[in-house]
Protein backbone atom coordinates (compact mmCIF):
# COMPACT_ATOMS: atom_id res chain seq x y z
CA UNK A 1 0.00 0.00 0.00
CA UNK A 2 1.38 3.72 -0.68
CA UNK A 3 2.12 5.46 2.22
CA UNK A 4 -0.59 8.22 1.89
CA UNK A 5 -3.08 5.18 2.17
CA UNK A 6 -1.29 3.54 4.97
CA UNK A 7 -1.61 6.92 6.69
CA UNK A 8 -5.30 6.81 6.78
CA UNK A 9 -5.42 3.26 7.99
CA UNK A 10 -3.70 4.08 10.73
CA UNK A 11 -5.66 7.14 11.13
CA UNK A 12 -9.10 5.00 11.37
CA UNK A 13 -7.02 2.48 13.89
CA UNK A 14 -6.69 5.18 15.86
CA UNK A 15 -10.35 5.78 16.25
CA UNK A 16 -11.12 2.20 16.70
CA UNK A 17 -8.16 1.72 19.60
CA UNK A 18 -9.88 4.90 21.19
CA UNK A 19 -13.70 3.85 21.03
CA UNK A 20 -14.59 6.48 18.53
CA UNK A 21 -15.13 4.96 15.24
CA UNK A 22 -18.78 5.45 13.69
CA UNK A 23 -21.01 3.09 12.00
CA UNK A 24 -23.94 4.07 10.26
CA UNK A 25 -27.65 2.47 10.49
CA UNK A 26 -29.16 1.92 7.19
CA UNK A 27 -32.99 2.32 7.87
CA UNK A 28 -36.25 1.39 6.07
CA UNK A 29 -38.93 3.21 5.78
CA UNK A 30 -40.26 6.71 7.13
CA UNK A 31 -38.73 8.22 10.52
CA UNK A 32 -40.74 7.12 13.39
CA UNK A 33 -40.55 5.55 16.54
CA UNK A 34 -39.97 2.34 15.21
CA UNK A 35 -37.74 2.05 12.61
CA UNK A 36 -36.02 -1.06 10.48
CA UNK A 37 -32.88 -2.00 10.75
CA UNK A 38 -31.26 -4.67 8.41
CA UNK A 39 -34.81 -6.34 8.46
CA UNK A 40 -35.45 -6.59 12.66
CA UNK A 41 -37.86 -4.10 14.08
CA UNK A 42 -36.54 -1.54 16.42
CA UNK A 43 -38.12 1.42 19.30
CA UNK A 44 -35.64 4.07 18.69
CA UNK A 45 -35.39 7.52 20.80
CA UNK A 46 -32.47 8.58 18.07
CA UNK A 47 -33.97 10.95 15.94
CA UNK A 48 -34.96 14.69 15.98
CA UNK A 49 -38.57 14.73 14.75
CA UNK A 50 -39.70 16.29 17.98
CA UNK A 51 -43.22 16.34 16.94
CA UNK A 52 -43.61 13.30 15.18
CA UNK A 53 -44.00 15.21 12.23
CA UNK A 54 -40.96 13.64 9.44
CA UNK A 55 -43.62 10.71 8.34
CA UNK A 56 -47.39 12.91 8.57
CA UNK A 57 -49.68 12.42 5.57
CA UNK A 58 -50.50 15.35 5.46
CA UNK A 59 -46.43 16.50 4.54
CA UNK A 60 -46.48 13.68 2.53
CA UNK A 61 -49.45 15.00 0.18
CA UNK A 62 -47.99 18.06 0.32
CA UNK A 63 -44.44 17.23 -1.26
CA UNK A 64 -46.65 15.37 -4.36
CA UNK A 65 -48.31 18.63 -4.79
CA UNK A 66 -44.97 20.79 -4.31
CA UNK A 67 -43.70 18.63 -7.08
CA UNK A 68 -47.22 19.05 -9.09
CA UNK A 69 -47.00 22.37 -8.98
CA UNK A 70 -42.81 23.07 -8.96
CA UNK A 71 -41.40 19.98 -10.17
CA UNK A 72 -38.40 18.71 -8.30
CA UNK A 73 -35.23 20.14 -8.76
CA UNK A 74 -35.10 24.13 -7.95
CA UNK A 75 -32.62 24.56 -11.10
CA UNK A 76 -30.87 27.67 -10.19
CA UNK A 77 -29.08 30.11 -7.14
CA UNK A 78 -31.37 32.11 -5.51
CA UNK A 79 -29.99 35.05 -6.67
CA UNK A 80 -30.53 33.94 -10.12
CA UNK A 81 -33.93 32.10 -11.26
CA UNK A 82 -34.03 29.61 -8.28
CA UNK A 83 -36.02 31.65 -5.76
CA UNK A 84 -39.79 30.31 -6.76
CA UNK A 85 -42.92 31.94 -5.00
CA UNK A 86 -43.36 28.76 -2.35
CA UNK A 87 -39.68 30.40 -1.60
CA UNK A 88 -41.24 33.31 -0.97
CA UNK A 89 -44.39 32.97 0.65
CA UNK A 90 -42.15 30.36 3.53
CA UNK A 91 -40.12 33.19 4.15
CA UNK A 92 -42.98 35.89 5.12
CA UNK A 93 -44.53 33.11 7.13
CA UNK A 94 -41.70 32.25 8.67
CA UNK A 95 -40.83 35.57 9.90
CA UNK A 96 -44.28 36.15 10.73
CA UNK A 97 -44.71 33.38 12.59
CA UNK A 98 -41.62 33.74 15.45
CA UNK A 99 -42.01 37.39 15.39
CA UNK A 100 -39.35 39.04 13.57
CA UNK A 101 -39.17 41.33 10.59
CA UNK A 102 -38.17 39.46 7.88
CA UNK A 103 -36.48 35.70 7.12
CA UNK A 104 -34.01 33.77 4.40
CA UNK A 105 -34.27 30.63 3.61
CA UNK A 106 -31.05 28.35 3.84
CA UNK A 107 -31.23 24.88 2.82
CA UNK A 108 -29.31 23.37 5.86
CA UNK A 109 -28.68 24.74 9.75
CA UNK A 110 -25.26 24.13 8.70
CA UNK A 111 -25.14 26.63 5.86
CA UNK A 112 -27.16 29.31 7.60
CA UNK A 113 -24.62 28.93 10.83
CA UNK A 114 -21.26 29.01 8.19
CA UNK A 115 -23.89 32.30 6.17
CA UNK A 116 -24.10 33.98 9.04
CA UNK A 117 -20.81 34.27 10.85
CA UNK A 118 -18.93 34.73 7.67
CA UNK A 119 -21.19 37.53 5.86
CA UNK A 120 -21.01 39.61 9.10
CA UNK A 121 -17.38 39.14 11.06
CA UNK A 122 -13.54 39.19 9.40
CA UNK A 123 -10.49 39.59 10.72
CA UNK A 124 -10.43 42.55 13.19
CA UNK A 125 -13.98 40.98 14.54
CA UNK A 126 -14.97 38.11 17.20
CA UNK A 127 -16.70 35.82 17.96
CA UNK A 128 -17.72 34.56 21.26
CA UNK A 129 -19.33 31.10 21.78
CA UNK A 130 -20.30 28.81 24.37
CA UNK A 131 -17.69 25.49 24.71
CA UNK A 132 -20.91 23.03 24.16
CA UNK A 133 -22.23 24.99 20.55
CA UNK A 134 -22.70 22.72 17.70
CA UNK A 135 -20.03 22.23 15.71
CA UNK A 136 -21.77 24.07 12.84
CA UNK A 137 -21.17 27.58 14.86
CA UNK A 138 -17.43 27.03 15.76
CA UNK A 139 -16.79 26.11 11.73
CA UNK A 140 -18.86 29.18 11.10
CA UNK A 141 -16.05 31.13 13.54
CA UNK A 142 -13.39 30.01 11.83
CA UNK A 143 -14.54 30.12 8.19
CA UNK A 144 -14.90 33.74 9.13
CA UNK A 145 -11.40 34.80 10.54
CA UNK A 146 -12.77 36.30 13.32
CA UNK A 147 -10.90 35.80 16.69
CA UNK A 148 -12.96 32.61 18.10
CA UNK A 149 -13.49 33.19 22.01
CA UNK A 150 -15.05 30.51 23.49
CA UNK A 151 -16.51 30.34 27.36
CA UNK A 152 -17.61 27.98 29.78
CA UNK A 153 -20.77 26.25 29.56
CA UNK A 154 -23.49 29.05 30.51
CA UNK A 155 -20.86 30.92 32.12
CA UNK A 156 -22.24 34.84 31.58
CA UNK A 157 -19.49 36.40 34.07
CA UNK A 158 -16.82 34.74 31.91
CA UNK A 159 -18.47 36.30 28.95
CA UNK A 160 -18.79 39.33 29.86
CA UNK A 161 -15.21 39.75 31.17
CA UNK A 162 -14.41 38.77 27.39
CA UNK A 163 -16.89 41.05 25.70
CA UNK A 164 -15.24 43.85 28.34
CA UNK A 165 -11.73 42.72 27.38
CA UNK A 166 -12.54 42.86 23.63
CA UNK A 167 -11.41 45.34 21.59
CA UNK A 168 -13.01 43.84 17.87
CA UNK A 169 -14.61 46.22 15.72
CA UNK A 170 -17.68 44.04 15.50
CA UNK A 171 -18.87 41.54 18.12
CA UNK A 172 -20.76 38.70 17.65
CA UNK A 173 -22.14 36.01 20.29
CA UNK A 174 -23.24 32.69 19.20
CA UNK A 175 -25.26 30.39 21.33
CA UNK A 176 -27.15 26.95 21.11
CA UNK A 177 -30.43 27.79 22.10
CA UNK A 178 -31.20 24.35 22.89
CA UNK A 179 -27.70 22.79 23.63
CA UNK A 180 -27.67 19.43 20.87
CA UNK A 181 -25.91 17.51 23.30
CA UNK A 182 -27.24 18.36 26.40
CA UNK A 183 -31.11 19.27 26.32
CA UNK A 184 -30.40 22.59 28.75
CA UNK A 185 -31.25 25.91 27.40
CA UNK A 186 -29.22 29.11 26.92
CA UNK A 187 -30.39 32.33 29.14
CA UNK A 188 -31.57 34.12 26.35
CA UNK A 189 -32.57 37.29 28.53
CA UNK A 190 -29.01 37.35 30.24
CA UNK A 191 -27.96 37.46 26.96
CA UNK A 192 -29.54 39.82 24.98
CA UNK A 193 -28.83 42.23 27.93
CA UNK A 194 -25.08 41.88 27.51
CA UNK A 195 -25.12 42.46 23.89
CA UNK A 196 -26.69 45.35 24.73
CA UNK A 197 -24.16 46.37 27.11
CA UNK A 198 -21.12 45.28 24.72
CA UNK A 199 -22.86 46.54 21.22
CA UNK A 200 -22.77 43.08 20.26
CA UNK A 201 -25.08 40.92 17.76
CA UNK A 202 -26.74 37.53 19.77
CA UNK A 203 -26.95 34.46 17.46
CA UNK A 204 -29.33 32.10 19.07
CA UNK A 205 -29.04 29.08 16.77
CA UNK A 206 -33.02 27.39 18.09
CA UNK A 207 -32.38 23.98 16.18
CA UNK A 208 -34.23 22.14 18.80
CA UNK A 209 -36.02 24.79 20.17
CA UNK A 210 -38.31 25.98 16.82
CA UNK A 211 -41.61 24.19 17.26
CA UNK A 212 -40.89 22.67 20.59
CA UNK A 213 -40.66 25.76 23.00
CA UNK A 214 -42.87 28.18 23.41
CA UNK A 215 -46.44 29.48 22.41
CA UNK A 216 -47.34 27.61 19.38
CA UNK A 217 -44.04 26.40 19.38
CA UNK A 218 -42.85 29.39 18.40
CA UNK A 219 -39.39 28.83 19.61
CA UNK A 220 -36.68 29.91 22.43
CA UNK A 221 -37.58 34.16 21.85
CA UNK A 222 -40.88 33.24 22.81
CA UNK A 223 -40.17 30.90 25.27
CA UNK A 224 -38.01 33.95 27.00
CA UNK A 225 -40.64 36.55 26.35
CA UNK A 226 -37.31 38.73 24.68
CA UNK A 227 -37.53 40.55 21.41
CA UNK A 228 -34.54 42.27 20.31
CA UNK A 229 -32.88 44.08 17.04
CA UNK A 230 -29.54 42.17 18.05
CA UNK A 231 -30.77 38.86 17.67
CA UNK A 232 -30.50 37.26 14.69
CA UNK A 233 -32.17 34.21 15.14
CA UNK A 234 -31.99 30.57 13.31
CA UNK A 235 -34.47 27.70 13.06
CA UNK A 236 -34.23 24.61 11.42
CA UNK A 237 -36.39 22.92 9.40
CA UNK A 238 -35.47 19.11 9.40
CA UNK A 239 -35.56 18.92 12.96
CA UNK A 240 -39.14 19.13 14.88
CA UNK A 241 -40.40 20.72 11.32
CA UNK A 242 -40.28 17.17 10.09
CA UNK A 243 -38.66 18.19 6.79
CA UNK A 244 -35.32 19.63 5.49
CA UNK A 245 -33.78 23.53 5.58
CA UNK A 246 -33.33 26.41 7.94
CA UNK A 247 -34.22 29.74 8.18
CA UNK A 248 -32.32 32.75 9.36
CA UNK A 249 -34.56 35.54 11.25
CA UNK A 250 -34.00 39.42 11.81
CA UNK A 251 -33.55 43.00 10.99
CA UNK A 252 -34.98 43.87 7.45
CA UNK A 253 -31.14 44.91 7.17
CA UNK A 254 -29.57 42.32 8.43
CA UNK A 255 -31.18 39.48 6.34
CA UNK A 256 -30.43 41.67 3.35
CA UNK A 257 -26.75 41.93 4.11
CA UNK A 258 -26.89 38.07 4.21
CA UNK A 259 -28.77 37.87 1.13
CA UNK A 260 -26.09 40.12 -0.71
CA UNK A 261 -22.95 38.11 1.35
CA UNK A 262 -23.56 34.83 2.87
CA UNK A 263 -21.42 32.61 0.39
CA UNK A 264 -23.52 29.35 1.27
CA UNK A 265 -26.89 31.42 0.48
CA UNK A 266 -25.56 32.65 -3.10
CA UNK A 267 -23.05 29.78 -4.53
CA UNK A 268 -25.40 26.53 -4.28
CA UNK A 269 -28.55 25.56 -5.69
CA UNK A 270 -31.68 26.63 -3.68
CA UNK A 271 -33.66 24.38 -1.68
CA UNK A 272 -36.26 22.55 -4.03
CA UNK A 273 -39.79 24.12 -3.95
CA UNK A 274 -41.36 21.15 -3.54
CA UNK A 275 -39.77 21.51 -0.03
CA UNK A 276 -40.52 25.12 0.82
CA UNK A 277 -44.13 24.31 -0.16
CA UNK A 278 -43.99 21.18 2.06
CA UNK A 279 -42.60 23.47 4.27
CA UNK A 280 -45.49 25.57 5.03
CA UNK A 281 -47.90 22.75 5.67
CA UNK A 282 -45.38 22.05 8.57
CA UNK A 283 -45.83 25.41 9.94
CA UNK A 284 -49.63 25.21 9.87
CA UNK A 285 -49.03 21.49 11.75
CA UNK A 286 -46.65 22.75 14.32
CA UNK A 287 -49.02 25.85 14.89
CA UNK A 288 -52.19 22.96 15.33
CA UNK A 289 -49.33 21.10 17.57
CA UNK A 290 -50.44 22.07 21.45
CA UNK A 291 -51.44 18.64 22.03
CA UNK A 292 -48.22 17.16 20.58
CA UNK A 293 -45.77 19.25 23.09
CA UNK A 294 -47.83 18.67 25.45
CA UNK A 295 -47.73 15.11 25.22
CA UNK A 296 -43.79 15.70 25.03
CA UNK A 297 -43.37 17.15 27.88
CA UNK A 298 -45.42 14.34 29.50
CA UNK A 299 -43.06 11.88 28.15
CA UNK A 300 -40.09 13.84 29.87
CA UNK A 301 -41.73 13.43 33.09
CA UNK A 302 -42.66 10.04 32.81
CA UNK A 303 -39.05 8.79 32.13
CA UNK A 304 -37.67 10.92 34.93
CA UNK A 305 -39.61 9.28 37.26
CA UNK A 306 -39.16 5.42 35.40
CA UNK A 307 -35.42 6.51 36.26
CA UNK A 308 -35.94 7.18 39.68
CA UNK A 309 -35.55 4.18 41.50
CA UNK A 310 -32.34 3.36 39.60
CA UNK A 311 -28.49 4.73 39.74
CA UNK A 312 -28.76 6.55 36.35
CA UNK A 313 -28.23 10.66 35.75
CA UNK A 314 -30.09 12.21 33.41
CA UNK A 315 -28.86 15.59 32.77
CA UNK A 316 -31.48 18.79 33.76
CA UNK A 317 -33.12 19.42 30.60
CA UNK A 318 -36.42 20.04 30.03
CA UNK A 319 -36.46 19.43 26.58
CA UNK A 320 -37.30 16.48 24.42
CA UNK A 321 -33.53 16.30 24.32
CA UNK A 322 -32.99 13.79 27.77
CA UNK A 323 -29.12 12.73 28.07
CA UNK A 324 -28.20 10.06 30.11
CA UNK A 325 -24.44 10.33 31.68
CA UNK A 326 -22.14 7.19 31.10
CA UNK A 327 -18.57 8.70 31.35
CA UNK A 328 -16.37 6.84 29.23
CA UNK A 329 -16.85 5.75 26.05
CA UNK A 330 -16.68 1.96 26.50
CA UNK A 331 -19.20 2.09 28.57
CA UNK A 332 -21.35 4.22 26.76
CA UNK A 333 -21.52 1.41 23.80
CA UNK A 334 -22.02 -1.21 25.66
CA UNK A 335 -25.02 0.38 27.13
CA UNK A 336 -26.10 1.39 24.03
CA UNK A 337 -25.07 -1.94 22.45
CA UNK A 338 -27.36 -3.56 25.20
CA UNK A 339 -30.07 -2.05 24.65
CA UNK A 340 -30.12 -2.91 20.63
CA UNK A 341 -29.94 -6.48 21.96
CA UNK A 342 -33.41 -5.60 24.07
CA UNK A 343 -34.98 -4.04 20.92
CA UNK A 344 -34.19 -0.52 21.83
CA UNK A 345 -31.93 2.19 19.87
CA UNK A 346 -30.79 4.79 21.47
CA UNK A 347 -27.15 6.43 20.32
CA UNK A 348 -24.14 6.67 22.51
CA UNK A 349 -22.59 9.89 21.77
CA UNK A 350 -18.46 10.50 22.01
CA UNK A 351 -15.89 12.77 21.86
CA UNK A 352 -15.43 14.91 19.60
CA UNK A 353 -19.13 15.27 19.69
CA UNK A 354 -19.08 15.83 24.17
CA UNK A 355 -16.37 16.46 25.90
CA UNK A 356 -14.03 14.00 27.51
CA UNK A 357 -15.34 11.67 29.77
CA UNK A 358 -18.92 13.08 28.78
CA UNK A 359 -19.89 10.22 26.63
CA UNK A 360 -23.80 9.80 27.14
CA UNK A 361 -26.88 8.31 25.71
CA UNK A 362 -29.06 10.75 23.95
CA UNK A 363 -32.40 9.84 24.45
CA UNK A 364 -34.72 12.12 22.23
CA UNK A 365 -38.55 11.66 22.49
CA UNK A 366 -41.13 12.48 20.08
CA UNK A 367 -44.65 13.29 20.47
CA UNK A 368 -44.84 10.27 18.06
CA UNK A 369 -43.77 8.08 21.15
CA UNK A 370 -46.32 6.59 23.50
CA UNK A 371 -46.04 6.40 27.29
CA UNK A 372 -45.43 2.60 27.48
CA UNK A 373 -42.62 2.79 24.82
CA UNK A 374 -40.98 5.24 27.39
CA UNK A 375 -41.86 2.89 30.00
CA UNK A 376 -39.96 -0.04 28.06
CA UNK A 377 -37.41 1.94 27.80
CA UNK A 378 -36.80 2.61 31.75
CA UNK A 379 -37.66 -0.68 32.58
CA UNK A 380 -34.23 -2.03 30.30
CA UNK A 381 -32.15 0.71 31.42
CA UNK A 382 -32.71 -0.18 35.40
CA UNK A 383 -32.48 -4.06 34.61
CA UNK A 384 -29.00 -2.99 32.32
CA UNK A 385 -27.86 -0.55 35.76
CA UNK A 386 -27.66 -4.00 37.41
CA UNK A 387 -25.60 -6.17 34.84
CA UNK A 388 -23.17 -2.91 33.79
CA UNK A 389 -22.64 -1.51 37.43
CA UNK A 390 -22.96 2.60 36.46
CA UNK A 391 -20.33 4.96 38.03
CA UNK A 392 -23.22 7.86 36.87
C1 LIG B 1 -28.77 20.10 13.75
C2 LIG B 1 -28.15 21.37 14.13
C3 LIG B 1 -27.67 22.26 13.18
C4 LIG B 1 -27.60 21.90 11.73
O1 LIG B 1 -28.86 21.94 11.13
P1 LIG B 1 -29.07 21.12 9.80
O2 LIG B 1 -30.26 21.72 9.18
O3 LIG B 1 -29.27 19.70 10.22
O4 LIG B 1 -27.83 21.29 8.98
C5 LIG B 1 -27.20 23.49 13.59
N1 LIG B 1 -27.18 23.82 14.89
C6 LIG B 1 -27.61 22.98 15.84
C7 LIG B 1 -27.57 23.41 17.28
C8 LIG B 1 -28.10 21.72 15.51
O5 LIG B 1 -28.50 20.87 16.44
Amino acid sequence: MHSALEQLAADLDGLRVEGLLRARFTVDGPQQPRITVDGAQYLAFCSNDYLGLASHPDLVEAVRDGAARYGVGAGASHLVTGHHQAHQALESELAQYVGLPRALLFSTGYMANLGVISALLSRHDAVFADRLNHASLVDAALLSRAELHRYGHLDMDALERQLAASKAKRKLVATDAVFSMDGDMAPVRELVDLCRRHDAWLLLDDAHGFGVLGPGGRGILAHAGVSSPRVIYLGTLGKAAGVFGAFVAGEPLLIEVLLQRARPYIYTTALPPLIAHALRTSLKLIAQADARRLHLDRLAAKLKSALEPGPWRLLPSQTPIQPLLVGGNDAALALSRELKARGILVPAIRPPTVPRGTARLRICLSAAHSEDDVNRLGASLLELAQLLEPRG
